[in-house]
């Protein structure tokens, strides 16, 4: 029998369960470095960069550690792998799960001339089968009850079978406004080595759609360098991590936030390995427990339980569209250029980076998209395009699920919608703009404001089925229908102003 692994681009950890199945290394191993990738949908040039660069240090990596490797850069990615199947006369091809749809369905498809194994992807916490169990015991798949059953699970942050500091939850203390001079603290951001400036001239000449720019490149593209930012994370950010959490602030892109998705995403850094450091720092450096539990439930509840749902839900998840929204996705998403401060903002630091943090993506973003009605699948195309750690898994969860509510409530039990009252109190994006956040109606409305309560006319008796909705519905109730109306011609206004 010959032993072919192949590691895709999102697998790149020497203990992945492709390569861990090959015992003394006595197996041939095939990266696809492939056009075809980049043309299926445009990506942030950023994250071509990334993904090809690991591959390539990783690939040398192999090499170094005894292992037969072929790179191939190639237009198509089918006949390379046939084409390399061939000349290795191999008879078994190994392969850690991909967790996405969509790349699954196309393997399945292939005429394969050899064994196809697919092993679990071990890059995740709970295995699929564990998170399917759990989920299959329970109507309800709340994340809280997910993460308190991972903290007893992995023994983190307890005491005994207790919560250490007697609660399981934090988010109280970890929503501080942005107020005074924030000294935040500079990213671990690393220069270009040959190989990474190799990878970014091949971008930059590609003849394809892509998003953003891909210079200056700063992020880390090995394990050691990922390390570097773990290590830094814990050191200088992961004390004010918590309090300041969902603040947003002009010209501070990164503010406390760990930017450790692009590693843990690629597979240059394992989770259990983030959240034990995490929960080691506690002690060492004597770090807040608001912060580390926050820090905590962000990878080992979030990411774990988005995407166990992403495998759980069935494969057309990413097709709902709940509230029925059908307004095309505005040109300006693309560009920036719109007078709202808030989105020029963050639109043009994802442009500039591939990165947002996550309430830049949640409350800006996706709240956006939300209550002006644009279609569910065009935004999260979008999303997919724009950011640095977009992956199907992770995309259909936090965008259809969460941000969009557009599978009806499966994951999320009510709608992230809001006015601009929370982006004028949680940033400072509001005093540099044209529009007043306190205004619902007349030329210089905010446009959260009349999207939101024509939001919430619009699906009024959807949301009355929404418990936790009934609050701010009373408070629609009382609105009279002439500003109804208006609010309502408003948001069909700006809709046309705004292809
Ligand atoms: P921190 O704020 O420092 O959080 C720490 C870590 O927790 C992150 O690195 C991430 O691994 C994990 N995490 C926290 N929340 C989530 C979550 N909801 N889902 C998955 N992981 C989570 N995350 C991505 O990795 N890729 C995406 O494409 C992505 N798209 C998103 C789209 C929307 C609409 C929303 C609401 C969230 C999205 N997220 C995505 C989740 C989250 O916003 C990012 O993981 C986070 O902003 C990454 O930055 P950070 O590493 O500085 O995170
Ligand atoms: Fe955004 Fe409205 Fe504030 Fe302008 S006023 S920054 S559009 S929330």
């Amino acid at each position: 029998m010959t032993i072919g692994v192949w590691v895709l681009g999102n697998q790149l950890w020497h203990n992945q369960a492709a390569l861990a199945s090959c015992e003394g290394r006595d197996a041939s191993v095939l990266f696809i470095e492939a056009q075809t990738f980049a043309e299926a949908r445009p990506y942030h040039k950023q994250k071509l960069v990334l993904v090809w660069s690991a591959m390539r240090h990783f690939a040398d990596e192999l090499k170094d550690a005894g292992w037969a490797v072929t790179y191939a850069i190639a237009n198509d990615t089918e006949t390379t792998l046939h084409n390399w199947l061939k000349v290795e006369g191999i008879t078994e091809l190994r392969l850690m799960d991909a967790t996405d749809h969509p790349f699954t369905a196309w393997l399945q498809e292939l005429n394969l001339p050899c064994k196809l194994v697919i092993l679990d992807n071990n890059l995740f916490l709970w295995p699929a089968e564990d998170f399917n169990a759990w989920a299959d015991k329970r109507k309800g798949l709340l994340m809280e009850s997910f993460y308190r059953e991972g903290r007893q699970r992995f023994d983190l942050l307890m005491t005994g079978d207790q919560p250490m500091g007697g609660q399981w939850n934090f988010d109280k203390d970890n929503r501080k406004p942005p107020k005074g001079k924030l000294n935040t603290p500079d990213p671990h951001w690393f220069e270009p080595d040959v190989t990474t400036q190799a990878v970014i001239d091949r971008v930059e000449k590609l003849e394809i759609s892509t998003f953003g720019e891909a210079t200056p490149f700063r992020w880390a593209v090995t394990r050691e360098q990922a390390l570097q930012v773990l290590d830094g994370f814990i050191a200088e950010r992961l004390q004010t991590f918590g309090p300041y959490q969902d603040a947003m602030v002009t010209g501070e892109d990164t503010m406390w936030h760990a930017l450790l998705s692009p590693y843990l995403n690629l597979g240059l850094l394992h989770p259990l390995e983030v959240v034990e450091r995490a929960e080691a720092a506690l002690a060492e450096h004597d770090l807040p427990l608001n912060s580390v539990e926050g820090f905590i439930r962000q990878v080992m509840g979030w990411r774990e339980y988005m995407r166990g749902l992403y495998l759980h839900f069935d494969a057309d998840y990413g097709d709902r569209n709940w509230f029925d929204h059908r307004q095309p996705l505005p040109e300006f998403f693309w560009t920036g250029k719109v007078e709202m401060n808030c989105l020029h903002q963050v639109i043009a630091q994802i442009s500039r980076m591939g990165y947002a943090h996550h309430i830049q993506r949640l409350m800006i973003l996706s709240n956006f998209s939300l209550i002006a009605g644009f279609t569910p699948q065009e935004v999260k195309d979008w999303f997919h395009a724009v950011f640095i750690d977009a992956y199907d898994w992770v995309m259909q969860t936090n965008v259809i699920g969460m941000g969009l509510f557009a599978d009806g409530g499966l994951l999320a039990s009510k709608p992230y919608a809001s006015s601009a009252n929370y982006v004028n109190k949680m940033s400072d994006y509001c005093k540099g703009c044209r529009y007043n956040p306190k205004q619902r109606t007349g030329e210089d409305a905010c446009p959260f404001n009349f999207f939101y309560w024509d939001f919430l006319h619009r699906h009024r008796d959807k949301l009355r089925a929404q418990g936790r909705m009934s609050f701010i519905l009373k408070n629609l109730d009382r609105m009279d229908s002439e500003e109804l109306e208006v609010i309502h011609q408003q948001a069909q206004d700006w809709h046309k102003a705004h292809p």
